[in-house]
């Protein structure tokens, strides 16, 4: 898992931080989508699967994820992936405000960063 971990969060940092797509590519080359049509035997709808059935699941989650990060750095689907911009968070989240102006993770840090600027100020 740990490789994997790895190769993900820098490939998510560069798509936030619209940053040079190296890391994704690294992602892809170490767990290339193995990407065909499926319909579960006519089972269903046809749709897209990025790895083959039966395969682990961390290379499943590597293919997959490598896959969605490519198309998002592309700008296929419109999805604005962001960054936590409180102090000491790591998190990232997808941004789906209108505006796309989102800054925290969640509440909890956005009121922990206003706290914290607030007792600046009043200091
Ligand atoms: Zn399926
Ligand atoms: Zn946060």
């Amino acid at each position: 898992m740990a490789p994997l971990l790895r190769h993900l969060r820098a490939a998510v940092a560069a798509v936030a931080d619209g940053a040079p797509s190296d890391p994704v590519n690294r992602l892809l080359a170490a767990y290339p989508p193995r990407l065909h049509v499926s319909t579960h035997e006519g089972a269903g709808l046809a749709h897209l699967h990025y790895a083959r059935d039966g395969e682990p699941g961390v290379s499943w989650l590597g293919r997959s994820c490598g896959a969605a990060l490519a198309h998002i750095g592309c700008g296929v689907p419109e999805v604005t992936i962001g960054r936590c911009q409180a102090a000491g968070c790591a998190r990232f989240f997808v941004d789906q405000s209108r505006n796309r102006s989102r800054r925290f993770c969640g509440n909890k840090c956005a009121s922990r960063t206003t706290v914290a600027a607030y007792r600046a100020r009043s200091r």
